[in-house]
């Protein structure tokens, strides 16, 4: 039987106690399993990475592509089929939505559904199956301990098929603890940085955003749900004190990238995803000699309620359906006017500032939590002039805290190295000359194909230009500068 294959093979001393969560890598099993995957992930980018150098980057897939799912969507016959795709885009607008709209603050995601498909070995959600997305995932344009986390989720994904298949013959239940600090390399970025418009990978290094994850599995597939939290207060610390405390770990230290790639049996059933939030919390408050809920101190006689909590976010959630249609639209039409997906990106992340913006207006109480304190405090400052009938100021300060509040930031995506750049540097008066038009961005990863620099822009048309060798791709049309390069 399957919990007898997955309790007793542990390598250690495990084997004489019994313990509520123990880590998967004691089951040899799963353990060599895992290094078997590694390998096949690791030989996957490897080989995009030679296509890079000799290259071929078009035959290499984006760090991220915000319009792989309309593409599909788009080209869809079947309508059945591209119902699941619009439900697709939908689910991840809506995801988008909440972590921007929760950037600074908890979320509960409730369990998301993924179907096993036995004639294809794999999971799919929305007729998207999960290996393609997954493979597609490991892409040499990442940053490096991005690529490593790429890594980690292919690996999770295939011990996960693997347990599902010990579970065919099973009515049991097999339940994963991972959890999923925010990146090192991305808090590094901030600090050094502090760069607002920066998107920073997708991650929310102001908080350092931690996602923790119980996935449900058996023989019919795969229940995910996730607590976003906010990290400073629950920090690597507490995760791994409490990790030691419940004897999953003995007595060792592990580095977030060694955390990540970990994934823990919940032996007992009975333990919740509230109960470790509220086990974390509970770590924290000792330490700090504070009053922690969900990662946020709150006053010291205040109640710690997780059920309402819960109940909180399912209500929030009820409430975004039309900023969600609106988004997935605005995703459609990006696609339908043929956009590069880089820049697709770029007009998403502005697309939701400016929703979100207009939202705060409104819900001035959110706006420290999608934005900052300062953009919360000049917003005070607007209703009163809008209520003193002093419109001109009013609009004045709108725009200008517009533009200097944060981006929107939302957990769990990856970098396509993209930044916008001052529409009068010399860089943007350069390739302006060129042909680009607008607004331009600076691409932070890729190298010119023409020349080796990394000194290439994009324009909201999809256009591209070297700023070094000057060639350009204008209305899909190529021009090579051959003169010597600047
Ligand atoms: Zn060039």
């Amino acid at each position: 039987m399957v919990a007898e294959q997955l309790d007793f093979y542990p390598q250690t001393e495990l084997q004489t106690r019994y313990v509520d969560i123990i880590d998967l890598d004691n089951i040899n099993l799963l353990a060599d399993s895992k290094i078997f995957f590694q390998k096949k992930a690791q030989n996957i980018l490897n080989e995009r990475e030679q296509k890079l150098v000799f290259g071929q980057g078009n035959d290499v897939p984006l760090a991220i592509n915000v319009l792989s799912t309309v593409q599909k969507y788009l080209y869809e016959d079947n309508s059945s089929k591209k119902e699941s795709y619009y439900q697709a885009i939908e689910q991840d607008s809506s995801r988008l939505l909440l972590e921007a709209m929760r950037k600074n603050s908890w979320e509960y995601y409730p369990p998301v559904y993924e179907e096993y498909d036995l004639t294809k070995n794999d999971l799919k959600a929305n007729e998207i199956y999960l290996n393609e997305v997954l493979v597609n995932g490991l892409s040499p344009w990442a940053h490096k301990e991005e690529q490593a986390i790429r890594i980690q989720e292919f690996i999770e994904h295939q011990i996960n098929l693997e347990i599902i298949n010990l579970l065919l013959e099973d009515d049991s239940e097999v339940i994963l603890l991972s959890i999923k600090e925010c990146p090192d390399y991305v808090i590094d970025e901030y600090n050094n940085t502090n760069d607002l418009e920066n998107s920073y990978g997708g991650y929310v290094p102001e908080v350092e955003k931690m996602v923790i994850q119980l996935t449900k599995l058996s023989k019919n597939g795969a229940s995910i749900e996730q607590i976003g939290l906010p990290g400073k207060n629950i920090n690597h610390h507490t995760i791994i004190q409490f990790l030691n405390e419940k004897q999953v770990l003995c007595n060792s230290d592990l580095s977030k990238m060694e955390l990540r790639q970990k994934q823990f049996i919940i032996r007992n059933p009975s333990i919740t995803i509230l109960d470790i939030v509220a086990q974390l919390d509970e770590y924290s408050s000792q330490k700090l000699a504070k009053n922690v809920f969900l990662g946020e101190v709150i006053k010291a006689q205040e109640e710690k309620n997780y059920s309402k909590a819960v109940e909180q976010s399912i209500s929030r959630q009820k409430t975004i359906e039309t900023k969600v249609k609106n988004i997935s639209h605005f995703l459609i039409d990006l696609c339908e006017q043929d956009l590069n997906p880089i820049v697709a990106e770029n007009e998403l992340i502005k697309y939701l500032k400016k929703i979100l913006f207009e939202h705060v207006l409104e819900h001035n109480d959110q706006a420290k939590t999608i934005f900052d304190e300062r953009t919360a405090h000049n917003i005070s400052i607007i209703n009163n002039l809008i209520i003193d009938q002093k419109n001109d100021q009013a609009l004045s300060l709108i725009k200008s805290t517009f533009r200097s509040a944060p981006r929107v930031g939302f957990c769990g995506a990856g970098s396509c190295g993209l930044i916008a750049i001052n529409q009068f540097s010399q860089e943007a008066k350069v390739v302006h000359g060129l042909g680009l038009k607008g607004e331009v961005i600076k691409d932070t990863v890729r190298v010119c194909v023409f020349c080796g620099k990394k000194n290439i822009f994009y324009d909201s048309g999809g256009n591209k230009a070297c700023a070094s060798c000057k060639s350009s791709e204008i209305n899909k049309k190529i021009k090579l500068n051959l003169r010597k390069s600047a």
